[in-house]
């Protein structure tokens, strides 16, 4: 293993500071047997930690950073925006700017609110939903993270049909009751609990490509089926882009695949690495926000000029033509060499990708979908963390779980993409011979 002394003296110190010695759970990075190491700085599509070593990043902040780190415009916008003050409880004529990019840029939304966190956005839906239709439950769907709100932290029972259990401590159970959970992809479970539940759903929240149990797309179908009967029912649908929203395509995947949620939530991408996320929806469904409804949503920070300032910036950037061709085609490009590495090992394992976001999956049989969260056998994570593992040794920084998407920005260059599968090819065929 490399050698990270002031990274591992620098992890002793934050476990007495933090829990986990960390601010966020996955960055302890658990489930791969490894202890993090300590950042000290980033540049363009490389990480350097404290020690010295350099990395090819597909983490970028869990999605933000699409234009890789520090880009220059970026900076410039923030620097420049901040020299006239931070924050105001008072609004600025910049948040109507980027307000009105995001509106253009969604058919679905007429208004939006910026807030400060993906969370607070899905949150926020959430109300909103049931605040404009009187109804209390909830649909989400196994293996999709919409934040960690009591409502949202609740997975299947045993069975699509039984009603929620809380997925952590102090959730109370009567909350959770409320949530109901059925497999992605699995339209038979969805209309089973509309059937059963149908005049108390308020919403259906979904992960329109999910990222948070790896890369998992949306048959066309289950997506028809999930929206027909939602509609039936009079529920509203929430499309969570948090991690797709102008990452897969410009607005987000309701644009690429052509619908039209109810309400839609954004964060990650359009804070261009400050905290900032929105949701919005129709003009009417927005008029149910206070002070105009009796929807309360409110924050301190909501739409803070620095944060809209990287945000505008990023996302005038990623409005320039060619941008998600480029994307698509690191991405393509990395999809093919790591599928040709599975392949030249005989390590079984499946790559589902979607533009540029990616996930290797250790399934038991080559090339074996992954369509919902059971489809991931229990034995893939072990097997994870050891290609994690390899991968870091030879300086590449993947997401620190198998049921993470791997990130690529428009910083890597097709040279990082080709170390990138050197370094898999290497690893998985170490991995065979370990076998
Ligand atoms: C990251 C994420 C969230 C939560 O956003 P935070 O800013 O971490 O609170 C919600 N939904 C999805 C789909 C996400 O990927």
């Amino acid at each position: 293993m490399k050698a990270n002394p002031l990274s591992a003296a620098a992890f002793e110190k934050a476990k007495g500071i933090f829990p986990g010695g960390v601010n966020s759970p996955a960055r302890a990075c658990l489930s791969v047997g490894a202890d993090p190491f300590f950042v000290r700085r980033g540049h363009g599509s490389k990480v350097e930690d404290l020690d010295g070593h350099t990395y090819i990043d597909y983490v970028c902040g869990f999605g933000p950073m699409v234009l890789g780190h520090g880009h220059p415009d970026v900076l410039k916008a923030m620097s420049e925006t901040m020299a006239d003050g931070l924050t105001f409880g008072v609004p600025t004529e910049i948040e109507s700017q980027l307000g009105a990019f995001i509106v253009s840029a969604l058919p679905a939304v007429d208004r939006l609110r910026l807030v400060s966190s993906g969370t607070e956005a899905t949150m926020a839906a959430l109300r909103l939903a049931r605040g404009a239709t009187g109804r209390n439950c909830i649909v989400k769907f196994e293996g999709c993270y919409h934040g960690h709100a009591d409502l949202l932290l609740v997975k299947a029972g045993s069975g699509a049909m039984t009603l929620g259990t809380p997925d952590s401590a102090g959730v109370p159970a009567a909350i959770a009751k409320t949530t109901l959970v059925a497999p992605f992809n699995d339209l038979p479970a969805l209309e089973a609990l509309f059937a059963a539940n149908g005049d108390d759903i308020a919403a259906v929240i979904f992960e329109p490509v999910v990222g948070n149990m790896g890369v998992v797309p949306p048959d066309q179908a289950w997506l028809d089926g999930m929206f027909a009967v939602t509609k039936a029912h009079g529920a509203l649908v929430i499309c969570d882009e948090v991690m797709t929203g102008f990452r897969l395509a410009w607005g987000g995947v309701q644009n690429s695949l052509g619908f039209k949620p109810d309400i839609t939530c954004l964060g990650k991408i359009i804070g261009g690495g400050m905290p900032m996320a929105a949701y919005g929806a129709s003009s009417a469904l927005m008029a149910h926000i206070a002070p105009e409804g009796a929807v309360y949503q409110a924050g301190t920070n909501s739409g803070n000029p620095v944060c809209v300032a990287a945000g505008l910036a990023t996302l005038k950037l990623l409005s320039e033509p060619g941008t998600y061709e480029r994307l698509e085609a690191l991405g393509a490009r990395l999809g093919a060499g790591i599928q040709a590495a599975l392949a030249a090992s005989g390590m079984a394992g499946t790559v589902q990708r979607v533009g540029s976001m990616m996930t290797l999956f250790f399934v038991d049989k080559a090339g074996a979908p992954v369509r919902c969260l059971d489809d991931i056998p229990a034995t893939a994570p072990a097997k994870f963390g050891a290609f994690f593992r390899g991968m870091r040794e030879r300086g590449v920084m993947l997401p620190p779980s198998q049921y993470e998407a791997w990130f690529i920005s428009l910083a890597h260059s097709d040279a990082d993409i080709d170390a990138t599968i050197a370094a898999a090819t290497a690893v998985l065929a170490e991995m065979a011979r370990a076998k």
